[in-house]
């Protein structure tokens, strides 16, 4: 199917970059089985949230700090530099993508981006280690913008916070776009992103579904595989 697809979408979710040593969220000893998700609401009512959803990020450094591509990211990389695959959407905050050499304006981040901060007032952009620097001289306590007094936040969308609209858009003409989508690693329960493989199957393209767990939309696949996704697409890597 990848051979004969003329454009191909790949959409990736956290079980891409398990490999690369940053848990997912469902698996089991997944974040979720230690850390209840802080909705956006909660983030923009408290200072004791907001310290608490930076203490996370920071307690998650070691792991987002450390990663490097995965077998999978390479691979996709490969379909990227090809030129079979125009851009990658993703759900994952990580830029592993962007390290594997797609350029950042072909990664398409449903999720924003975990790896700087900014303003949610006035879109400043801050980063980490800045705010790093802010909280240990302050108690802990989460800065706020320095030139408008507006939250500061990782670049991430949180539970409860408005989807990003150009990504949501282009991820839509490029899903409808393609003839063949690529989903890798993803639960796909969260939602919109989990509509993506919906919408490509009914724009008349092939769906392929690679995770180790099976998911809601496997009936639906032209091809399922259970099985680890870097086992699995290593033999797309072209050197
Ligand atoms: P998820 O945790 O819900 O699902 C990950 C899926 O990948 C699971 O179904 C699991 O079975 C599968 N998987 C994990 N490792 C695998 C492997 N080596 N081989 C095959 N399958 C494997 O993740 P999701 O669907 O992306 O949704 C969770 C949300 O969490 C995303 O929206 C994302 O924003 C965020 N998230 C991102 C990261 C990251 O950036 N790396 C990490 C955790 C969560
Ligand atoms: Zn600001």
């Amino acid at each position: 199917m990848i051979h004969e697809a003329g454009i191909i979408i790949p959409f990736t979710g956290a079980g891409i970059s398990t490999e690369s040593g940053i848990p997912d969220f469902r698996s089991p000893g997944g974040i979720w089985t230690r850390y209840r998700p802080i909705p956006f609401d909660e983030f923009l009512a408290s200072q004791e949230a907001r310290n608490e959803s930076w203490g996370r990020r920071f307690a998650m450094q070691e792991q987002f700090g450390a990663a490097r591509p995965s077998r999978g990211h390479r691979a996709v990389a490969s379909l990227y530099r090809a030129g079979k695959a125009p851009a990658v959407i993703t759900q994952n905050i990580d830029n592993l993508h962007q390290a594997s050499g797609i350029a950042p304006e072909h990664v398409i981040e449903l999720h924003g981006n975990t790896t700087f901060a900014l303003c949610l007032d006035c879109s400043a952009r801050y980063e980490l280690s800045w705010v790093r620097q802010r909280m240990d001289a302050a108690n802990g306590c989460a800065p706020d913008c320095p030139s408008c007094g507006g939250f500061i936040k990782t670049a991430t969308v949180s539970f409860g916070q408005a989807m990003p609209d150009a990504a949501m858009r282009r991820a839509e003409d490029l899903t409808r776009s393609c003839d063949l989508f690529l989903a890798i690693g993803s639960s796909l329960v969260v939602w919109p992103a989990a509509g993506f493989p919906l919408m490509a199957k009914r724009s008349g393209a092939r769906l392929i579904i690679v995770n180790r767990e099976s998911t809601e939309f496997d009936e639906i696949a032209d091809l399922v595989v259970h099985a680890d996704i870097g086992t699995v697409l290593e033999p797309l890597i072209l050197q």
